[in-house]
């Protein structure tokens, strides 16, 4: 027998990384600037226990690309690294200097909000770039150095002479990757990735209007000055405190992610949680159709403010994903497959947390403003019946807060409607029979004539309501759900005949038979009881499950 070791050589290695550790070239751009916010926030740490005693200032970070040198720079303000800590944090493949700094600093670093943890960011810079030079100057007392690397493990490393403390990251952009050597992708990718990171990010600069001076002439334009362009909004809504944020606040967040959205939202849930796992987030209701196709992917996923996906698929419940906003946690794993992620026990815990917060929502807007509530129901019904019928959860505290409106436009949680019902629409093993409309104006008659029987028709229109019936039946003992245009409305206890009808019963039966005769599917009735009581001169009703079946 012979045992071995499989040698594995960086030069095997490199190669790999560059093809296959994410499968998106673009993100490259997200992981330096990641490395230089972590950067940043490692010394405003620092500076603020008192390790670095140096000004931590107002740092920003730069983006530059230079298209004749084929270059893109990427400077920071931010704690730098010597020429040991080069050595340490780059040269070796997959050590992590974040890690290493949330291990020394345990959860006063997790608050410093520090996002790098794999060790491998960095490297992802060889996705666009033939070569990459790093010249950074500590906030130690050291002389700066410079890196440079041509993809090959080979690099050099030699002094520099940079004065200002910080790093900047020179990419040599290769010639399959030009693409990003154009303003408009930075500015897309930045946008995309960057928009709510904590420290303030540099491209460019703009013009900006300044106020008129006193005196000067109706035609006189204002005059203008050159300001640094900063394309994100380093405190976005979602990291503040709900007690520190007004109503237009949230609903100008709402215009901020979705610039193109006119539409106001109906209301927003802020989510804040610390134990057991850290989340934060606002959700959205938008005003949503009848329709559930409507486009879903809409709730952003960031990891300390750092963009990661608009697919939050498996990490909230299905029906949550209709809603809009951004959820932002460092506990979602996202280096691996959806299908496991939806096993993981936090993103179990996570997902369960967010159905919780939305029924609580909900449950205190019909609480609170009840006329309100029903007056937003027809916008926000089809989430709420798709997660009573999905997530048994959701369905224990939402029964208590769906509404179940009538045709008339009056709007009963299914207790009160119970209540009010109870006595008129029993049959005779004392099942509760629930009426319901779903087309308004198809079943008109069939509404008259139940409504003249004195009995309460709702109007449920939603494409799931055949689903969700069943759901209600099974739930609940004793209840049944019959469209008004089914037969079953014969077998309610009946109120008192109020006969009108100038047929005799011969005459009726004999209109009966040549109507069923003129009908060719057996599967309906004919009754004339309608005769009596409303404009309607009959009826023609088919067997519940028979339609149920069709559906
Ligand atoms: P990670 O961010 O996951 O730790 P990276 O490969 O992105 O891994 O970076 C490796 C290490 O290199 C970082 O942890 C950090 O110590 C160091 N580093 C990278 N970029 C910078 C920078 N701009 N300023 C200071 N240190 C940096
Ligand atoms: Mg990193």
């Amino acid at each position: 027998m012979a045992t071995g070791k499989i040698n594995v050589s960086v030069e095997n290695i490199f190669p790999l990384i560059k093809k296959f550790l994410y499968s998106d070239h673009e993100i490259f751009l997200r992981e330096l600037i990641s490395n230089a916010t972590d950067a940043t926030l490692k010394l405003k740490h620092l500076t603020s226990i008192g390790e670095a005693k140096v000004e931590y200032g107002n740092p920003i970070i730069e983006v530059k690309v230079d298209k004749d040198q084929k270059r893109i720079h990427i400077i920071d303000q931010g704690i730098g690294m010597t020429e040991d800590e080069v050595k340490k944090y780059i040269n070796e493949v997959a050590f992590s200097g974040a890690e290493e700094f949330l291990d020394k600093y345990k959860d006063a670093g997790k608050e410093a909000g520090i996002i790098g943890h794999f060790g491998l960011g960095f490297y992802s810079a060889f996705m666009v770039a033939e070569k990459v030079e790093i010249i950074t100057k500590s906030f130690k007392d050291e002389p700066a150095v410079h890196w440079i690397c041509d993809g090959s493990p080979e690099f050099t490393l030699e002094s520099a002479d940079k004065k200002e403390r910080g790093t900047e990251i020179i990419l040599h952009v290769a010639d399959d990757s030009t693409e990003f050597l154009e303003d408009s992708k930075i500015r897309g990718l930045l946008v995309k990735y960057n928009k709510f990171m904590p420290i303030p990010i540099k491209f460019g600069t703009k013009k900006e209007t300044l106020p008129k001076p006193e005196g000067a002439k109706e035609d006189e334009p204002a005059p203008t000055q050159e300001v640094d362009n900063i394309i994100n909004n380093p405190e976005p809504a979602w990291t503040k405190q709900p007690t520190d944020l007004k109503d237009e606040d949230y609903k100008s967040f709402y215009r901020e992610l979705y610039p193109m959205q006119f539409e106001e939202p109906l209301f927003h849930i802020h989510l804040n949680v610390d134990y057991p796992f850290n989340l934060t987030g606002i959700l959205y209701f938008p005003k949503l159709s009848n329709d559930l196709n409507i486009q879903k992917d809409r709730i952003q996923l960031y990891q300390n403010q750092v963009f990661v996906t608009d697919n939050v698929e498996g990490i909230v419940p299905e029906f949550l994903t209709m809603l809009r906003g951004v959820i932002d946690s460092p506990d979602i794993p996202l280096n691996v497959s959806r299908s496991y992620l939806q096993a993981d026990g936090a993103v179990k815990k996570i997902s369960s947390y967010i159905t919780r917060k939305v029924a609580d929502k909900l449950s205190s807007l019909f609480k609170n403003n009840r006329e309100d509530f029903e007056q937003k129901w027809n916008d926000i019904k089809v989430v709420i019946e798709y997660g009573m019928l999905t997530e048994e959860k959701f369905f224990e505290k939402a029964e208590k807060f769906a509404l179940f409106p009538t045709v008339d436009g009056s709007y009963h949680t299914f207790e009160e409607l119970e209540a009010k019902i109870k006595d008129t629409q029993t049959d005779k093993d004392g099942t509760l029979v629930v009426l319901y409309a779903s087309d308004k104006e198809a079943q008109h008659s069939y509404i008259e004539a139940a409504k003249t029987k004195g009995y309460e028709v709702l109007l449920m229109d939603s494409p799931i309501v055949p689903h969700l019936l069943q759901k209600l039946e099974t739930s609940k003992e004793k209840v049944s759900f019959v469209r008004v245009d089914a037969d079953h409305i014969d077998n309610l206890i009946k109120k008192e005949d109020t006969a009108i009808s100038k047929l005799s019963d011969e005459e009726k039966d004999q209109l009966k038979t040549s109507l069923e005769n003129a009908i060719a599917d057996k599967g309906y009735t004919i009754q004339l009881e309608a005769m009596d009581s409303t404009a309607s001169p009959f009826i023609i009703t088919e067997p519940e499950f028979m339609r149920r079946m069709k559906e």
